[in-house]
């Protein structure tokens, strides 16, 4: 028997080496002028962004330059941004382009939401949990997601990380109408990304391929799915930290994120990620080196509830012939926690910033809507005990 399921999933997507030279025509097709959100200063002081700008003219599209973002978008970043646009007095031939990392993508993907969609004071009106309940009434521009790092698969989900200072918070702007229109990965783009960039977002990747696969909300498409990606990534991520410029590391794992994203966007998380958002709200830690953390943590942590899914990870991500379940999967987690050493990433939450005080914060900060696919509950104090023992 087949459960049923639902699967959303960007309307089009374009994937292979080189083929950002499409973007012109894919753009020109809804849009007359176009909003353009910078994310990467490396691709911008490479003239890479200024060339795809440079071919939408060329093709006759308008382009208008929003912001450059150097950070995860804030409350007040968006809502800049929002000015902007009614500065210009959108139209519906107006589109949105972003062309960078987790960050830029989400801030484009609120941008051209929030362009339709005029009712709030701010952005905050509209967040999960911290809002005033407020949804979109009309549908987004259009939205093309570039991105250019491998990782956070926001290229293929519906919602916008948004964060806030004071009070602190990291919340979602979620709408199934907020799905990017088209996709256009060109891993060609994430060659300059450096490897610190190449380990925390390539490891957010995993983690999200992994926990989207034991999610207790998966099905079998995301699984599928998770397989795939991780068949690809597992091997390539270590590559791709080492020697940047290799085509088929960067391939595989602009592949793997894309996949990571598909199966999040349908399946949801764990607890690797509802912690993550937590530290980065308090500890300021990066989203993909806060989840590379936690996900041995997590994965020992769930451990004894999906020692089934783990061995069948191990044996076909892995090639592992191993009969027993309980030694498959012991492995797989052990081969996590070697690629984690091998690509720089630190074994403690004390090397992230995070301290004994923090942790009430962490634990009530992450009970977000990342954390729902978990596969099982798990109490406050035991998360805190958890987490008290990882520092
Ligand atoms: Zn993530």
């Amino acid at each position: 028997m087949v459960r049923q399921y639902n699967l959303l999933l960007p309307r089009q997507v374009v994937f292979g080496w080189g083929r950002r030279a499409e973007l012109p025509e894919l753009a020109a097709a809804p849009c007359r002028r176009v909003f353009l959100v910078r994310g990467s200063r490396t691709l911008d002081a490479l003239g890479l962004i200024d060339e795809i700008a440079g071919g939408l003219r060329t093709s006759g599209v308008e382009v208008v330059d929003l912001t450059t973002v150097s950070r995860e978008p804030l409350v007040e970043d968006v809502d800049d941004v929002q000015a902007q646009l009614l500065s210009h007095r959108v139209s519906p031939e107006d589109g949105v382009i972003a062309v960078g990392g987790g960050a830029a993508i989400d801030l484009g993907k609120a941008a051209a939401a929030l362009a339709t969609n005029q009712h709030g004071d701010s952005v905050q009106d509209f967040l999960e949990g911290v809002g005033r309940g407020f949804t979109l009434k009309q549908h987004p521009l259009p939205f093309i997601a570039v991105p250019t790092t491998a990782g956070t698969g926001s290229e293929a989900t519906k919602n916008a990380v948004i964060s806030s200072t004071d009070p602190q918070f990291k919340k979602s702007l979620r709408s199934d109408w907020m799905m990017p229109q088209t996709v256009v990965i060109d891993p060609e783009l994430t060659v300059s990304a450096p490897p610190t960039v190449t380990a925390h977002s390539g490891m957010d990747a995993l983690t999200q391929l992994i926990e989207s696969y034991v999610s207790c909300r998966a099905q079998p498409v995301t699984r599928a799915l998770c397989i795939e990606g991780l068949q690809a990534g597992l091997p390539a991520v270590e590559e791709a930290y080492r020697n940047g410029n290799s085509r088929p590391a960067r391939e595989a794992m602009a592949h793997a994120a894309f996949l990571s994203g598909v199966a999040l966007a349908n399946s949801g998380l764990g607890i690797a990620h509802g912690v993550a958002a937590a530290l980065g709200v308090h500890c300021n830690a990066p989203h993909g080196l806060a989840c590379a953390v936690m996900l041995p943590v997590a994965l020992k942590l769930n451990r004894s509830w999906i020692t089934h899914d783990l061995a069948r990870l191990a044996r076909l991500t892995l090639q592992l012939e191993i009969a027993s379940d309980e030694e498959a999967a012991r492995c797989f987690i052990e081969r996590i926690e070697q690629i984690c050493r091998h690509v720089g990433i630190p074994d403690r939450l004390s090397e992230i910033g995070a301290t004994a005080g923090q942790i009430p914060d962490i634990v009530r900060s992450s009970h977000g809507n990342s954390r729902r696919g978990n596969p099982r509950e798990i109490s406050d104090d035991e998360l805190a005990q958890v987490l008290e023992e990882s520092l």
